[in-house]
């Protein structure tokens, strides 16, 4: 079906930066160096400026983000990780993939983890936690990283759908022991295809995803550890940073379209607020109501595409239940996942195509 407001449209964001990666092509091309080259090296670069950490490694996508970090620190059999079940699959897929077993809690109003459940679920096994910054909106972590840092476990950042979002003036990716990004094409800050990062201050942390993007290589004939092939493409990397360029305008962008929906919308549905003392992305801009369903039917009755973030948690599917440890119920998680909605918000939606669907939500309320 073809909608007059699309959920989104990746080719205008092609089209406006359609020259500069014609001739990045080119000169990446030209250079002959395809594989771990200047582009890799500048983006990481980048990376550390704006998220403020130590170390940045480019990865092959946002689940190696999360996945190899897991494995530099030594996660695997036998071991428990507490995340959510509100999520994209990835986040606890790559728990698994390790060997150990997702811990899923609850969350909160801000559909991020609830840090007293998080707290409550650890056990002799646990390992650490793995908040998500869901929406592009920081997770509340204070408790959480102050219970680590007293119990010698791990935070590793979730943050795949929020850079450059900020808690009490620190960047996402620089809060927790680790955070792992993605650069999906849906992602705020992304790619021509698939790509990933993690950002984190500790060395020892960072030269061991470094051995494990690469086959454990050390140097092209030294191998220190059994190891995998996860890197960023040359040509990807200097595509990232022609976005990079972009990316705080592009967020405003989505700031000042999440604020006109919630000027015109606070009234009939709720909306996602921001707390004082952070800043969210806006990767989506979810509103819940109890008319979830037959808003989304009036919506795409009337050419507006939206969709659910996410409609089945990863608790209730059940090919994927047996693997996981639910320690009480998730409540708020079930709630919500019957009342979310997210509309359009990417940033090269028009004012003319914000203010239709602001007025079909009303229309329909009306
Ligand atoms: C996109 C996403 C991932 C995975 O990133 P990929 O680059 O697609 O592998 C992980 N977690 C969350 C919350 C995401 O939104």
């Amino acid at each position: 079906m073809q909608y007059a407001v699309p959920f989104i449209d990746l080719s205008r964001h092609y089209r406006s930066i359609k020259s500069e990666l014609i001739s990045t092509l080119d000169s990446v091309g030209e250079s002959g160096q395809y594989i771990l080259g200047e582009n890799v090296e500048a983006f990481e670069s980048a990376i550390r400026h704006l998220v403020g950490t130590n170390y940045a490694i480019a990865v092959a996508n946002g689940s190696d983000a999360l996945f190899l970090t897991l494995k530099a620190l030594g996660i695997g059999r036998g071991d428990e990780v507490i995340t959510v079940s509100n999520s994209f699959v990835a986040t606890v897929w790559t728990i698994v993939a390790t060997g150990a077993t997702p811990v899923l809690v609850d969350v909160g109003e801000d559909l991020n983890i609830n840090q007293d459940h998080a707290i409550s679920a650890v056990t002799p096994r646990t390992k650490g936690f793995m908040p998500v910054h869901l929406t592009g909106m920081p997770a509340s972590m204070d408790s959480l990283i102050r219970f680590a840092k007293n119990n010698d476990l791990f935070v590793l950042e979730d943050s795949a759908q929020a850079i450059g979002a900020s808690c009490e003036g620190k960047m996402v990716g620089s809060i927790g022991t680790a955070a792992g990004f993605s650069l999906h094409p849906l992602k705020n800050l992304s790619v021509m295809g698939d790509g990933g990062f993690i950002t984190t201050d500790l060395h020892n942390l960072a030269e061991k995803i470094k051995l494990l993007r690469n086959h454990g290589l050390k140097t092209r004939d030294n191998c220190e550890i059994w190891g995998y092939n996860s890197r960023l493409d040359e040509i990807q990397a200097a595509f990232a940073l022609i976005n990079l360029k972009q990316l705080s305008s592009l967020n405003n962008r989505r700031l000042a379209i999440a604020n006109f929906y919630s000027d015109r919308l606070r009234d009939y549905v709720e909306v996602p607020t921001v707390p004082v003392g952070k800043t969210s992305v806006f990767h989506n801009y979810i509103i819940q109501t109890n008319l979830r369903d037959s808003l989304k039917i009036f919506l795409s009755e009337n050419g507006i595409e939206t969709k659910i973030h996410y409609p089945i948690p990863t608790h209730k599917n059940p090919r994927l239940v047996s693997k996981l440890i639910i320690p009480a119920p998730l409540t708020q998680t079930e709630w919500l996942s019957a009342r979310i909605l997210s509309l359009p918000i990417f940033p090269e939606l028009t004012d003319f195509e914000v203010e239709l669907v602001a007025d079909k939500v009303l229309e329909f309320f009306r």
